[in-house]
């Protein structure tokens, strides 16, 4: 391995925010090297528990983000943050309020913060989001927070980097039909509905109970759904130990209001989100989740792999081919199916 990529293993993991910033470009842009850099990286991420925060523009991402940073920082976890939404003040899109209440963090040499602006030069979003996380993780942040707009096919993809997934609403503006449509509701581990100083908080999170009583029903959503998390209102602490439910063998997704602006219920959100974390971790169906989200990123890796490789080392096939489409000898389908064949050894053709 060349000494210069070794000093940048060695200055991430000792937690130099500088070294951290580089290696997230070097992944960021595809630099020569960066594949490595990650595999020598990833043995010192597996305790990091990613947290996504998705849902529409305006809902509260970001103030959610910020104060669960600050909880997180108060029992002093090391925190990174990847911003792939635009608008987020974490990723310089901010009006100036929100810079002046993020610049706490930015201050906090234990917060990294970096934003996913690029497609990155290999992979999609989800893949570039995955890799900034893992640099982070490596850096020493023991939670990484992800927020993303929840619009689009590429910000819900982004979501399976996470292992928790924290879905945002607000109430009014027909954001439930919404989720459905986005497929939020499919994609939620925990739903907060933020700005419950509004009216209608209480109306919105009856109604995302009972569309996720419905998914279980329909049997359109693999998770299942506590009617009784007690959450509605907003609960005031309670804060006796031991005084946890244990975790449940299915995870049943929680519904909880809560009120970002004035700190109010983000605890329970980041608590609710903290076990959905454990049941990964301790339970059969967990642990289920977790060897599938493994399968999904390794099968896109090797799809990258693959497909750079083989276009590759086949470029002047495909322009020959191209070349047969346009002077009518032949069809894109066909052409396609012939050139995979051959190249598979005749399995496709
Ligand atoms: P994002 O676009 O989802 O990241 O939303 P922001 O965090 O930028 O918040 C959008 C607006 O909602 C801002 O003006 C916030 O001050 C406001 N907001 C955030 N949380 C609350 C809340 O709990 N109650 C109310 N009333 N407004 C909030």
């Amino acid at each position: 391995m060349d000494e210069a990529r070794e000093q940048l293993i060695g200055a991430v993991l000792s937690g130099e925010a500088r070294a951290a910033a580089r290696a997230c470009r070097v992944v960021d842009e595809g630099w020569p090297g960066h594949a490595e850099l990650l595999a020598a990286l990833y043995p010192h991420t597996r305790e990091t528990w990613y947290l996504g925060i998705t849902g529409s523009p305006g809902v509260g991402k970001s103030t959610l983000t910020s104060r669960l940073v600050q909880h997180l920082r108060c029992e002093g976890q090391r925190v990174g943050v990847v911003a792939v939404d635009p608008t987020s003040p974490f990723s310089g899109g901010a009006i100036l309020g929100d810079r002046i209440r993020m610049q706490a963090h930015w201050a906090d040499p234990n917060v990294f913060v970096r934003s996913v602006a690029t497609r990155g030069a290999l992979g999609g979003l989800s893949r570039t989001t995955a890799d900034i996380a893992r640099v982070l993780a490596a850096w020493g942040a023991r939670v990484v927070l992800i927020e993303t707009v929840g619009v689009g096919q590429a910000e819900l993809e982004v979501m399976r980097v996470a292992h928790t997934t924290l879905v945002v609403q607000a109430p009014g503006a027909g954001d439930d039909v919404q989720a459905a449509k986005a497929g939020l509701l499919e994609c939620a581990d925990v739903f907060a509905v933020n700005k419950a100083d509004l009216p209608g908080a209480e109306a919105a999170v009856q109604h995302l109970r009972s569309m996720l009583a419905l998914g279980q029903v329909t049997g359109s959503s693999s998770r299942s759904h506590s009617g009784h998390s007690g959450a509605t209102q907003l609960a005031v602490r309670a804060s006796e130990p031991g005084s946890e439910p244990p975790i449940p063998a299915e995870w049943e997704v929680p519904v909880l209001a809560c009120e970002a602006a004035r700190d109010r219920g983000v605890a329970e959100v980041l608590a609710a989100s903290k076990r959905h974390f454990r049941w990964l971790g301790t339970t059969p169906a967990g642990e289920a989740r977790r060897m599938l989200r493994l399968k999904e990123e390794l099968t896109a890796l090797i799809r990258e792999a693959l497909s750079v490789a083989i276009f590759a080392r086949h470029a002047a096939e495909i322009e020959q081919a191209a070349a047969r489409v346009a002077a009518a000898e032949t069809d894109p389908y066909s052409a396609s199916r012939a050139l995979v064949g051959r190249w598979s050894g005749g399995d496709a053709g």
